[in-house]
């Protein structure tokens, strides 16, 4: 089997380089810097490498490149990008919001975490993504977008931490300096919370991101939307947060999905607010996108208006957002409509 370049960090290159191919270590600089600065897609363009590396290269490894086979763009401009990649099809979608670019990524083909919401949820686990073709997401939507790309959410497809080694190499590889450079603090892993998973995230001793999606604080409502969520209780959910903020210094985000007549009320507002209250974070309030084929709806806005209001003056930062991306299905929780659904019949985190 073929080694995927784009999956490697640059201490794996210059492993392989090394020891596998027995190249000079000044090597990796010079592929890292094609693939991931130029960001070319053949080994013909490697115009600086001798044509006897280049056919090495070509005989142990590949870059991998993924068909696009659709792109839909909002009237507001989000562009959902329905991409086959070698492990079968995903979802990526970019959201422009000058000058601010930002890139969604999917990590798995499907979810396991199943949240009740959401449709990749709805259409079962079909694999993990490699962390080539989680960064060969990235360089796509680079290849088309009218501006750089500034920011990175791992918030499609998948649950980002139940595939950490695809997500932690490709954390590493997207962030290098040498490469296409996103900084640390402009990428944004969101869970849903799982045993261990945002240790892994504490334990990279970086400045990453971290986004949990919430959507209640009352343990029997949250298990309800989130099945997953019955592996870990709030309580150690909110202690992992704690070692977060207090690691990395930042703040964490608590998405808060609103469905209505399921975590709108007045009750779960005011458990919001008391299990937030000694969390360093900000509160995302988003409202429910409807999904095709599922029951569940959005608040009205007299709910909403409600909601909101108990809630801003008891929590230090909230935001709502009215996701964008509705209507090209790109919103969070309607990833994976096109791709996986129309396979059996599923990305996104919400
Ligand atoms: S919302 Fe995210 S974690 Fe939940 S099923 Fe969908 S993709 Fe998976």
């Amino acid at each position: 089997m073929k080694v995927q370049l784009l999956g490697l960090n640059f201490d794996e290159l210059q492993n392989w380089l090394v020891e596998d191919l027995k190249q000079k270590p000044f090597r990796a600089k010079q592929l890292f810097t094609w693939l991931h600065f130029r960001r070319v897609s053949s080994f013909e363009e490697m115009t600086d490498l001798s044509l006897k590396f280049r056919n090495i290269l070509k005989s142990e490894a590949e870059i991998t490149v993924p068909e696009q086979t659709e792109r839909v763009e909002s009237d507001e401009g989000t562009v959902k990008y329905l991409l086959k990649l070698p492990g079968g099809p995903a979802e990526s979608v970019m959201i422009p919001d000058p000058p601010r670019f930002t890139a969604c990524l999917s990590t798995q083909y499907g979810c396991r975490m199943g949240c009740k919401f959401c449709m990749t949820g709805s259409a079962g686990f079909h694999g993990n993504m490699s962390a080539a073709e989680i960064v060969a997401q990235l360089y796509t939507m680079a290849g088309h977008s009218p501006a750089r790309i500034s920011n990175v959410v791992f918030m499609g497809m998948g649950e980002p931490m139940d595939n950490w080694d695809a997500v932690g190499s490709a954390l590493e590889i997207i962030s290098d300096d040498r490469g296409i450079c996103i900084g640390q603090r402009k990428i944004t892993v969101s869970t849903v919370g799982i045993p261990g998973g945002i240790r892994k995230l504490v334990d990279m001793e970086k400045q990453y991101g971290l986004a949990v999606s919430l959507h209640s604080a009352v343990r029997e409502t949250r298990e309800e939307i989130i099945p997953a969520a019955r592996a870990m209780s709030l309580e150690q959910l909110k202690h992992d947060i704690l070692e977060y903020t207090g690691t990395t210094g930042r703040r964490v985000t608590l998405e808060y999905c609103l469905i209505r007549g399921v975590n709108d009320s007045i009750e779960e507002a005011h458990e919001l607010a008391e299990y937030a209250k000694d969390i360093p974070c900000k509160i995302n309030l988003l409202v429910y996108n409807p999904v095709p084929g599922l029951d569940w709806k959005r608040p009205s806005e007299e709910v909403l208006k409600r909601f909101t209001e108990y809630l801003y003056p008891r929590s230090s930062a909230v935001t709502l957002r009215r996701s964008r991306g509705g209507k090209v299905a790109g919103a969070c929780g309607q990833l994976g409509a096109s791709v996986l659904l129309e396979k059996e019949k599923g990305p996104g985190c919400q």
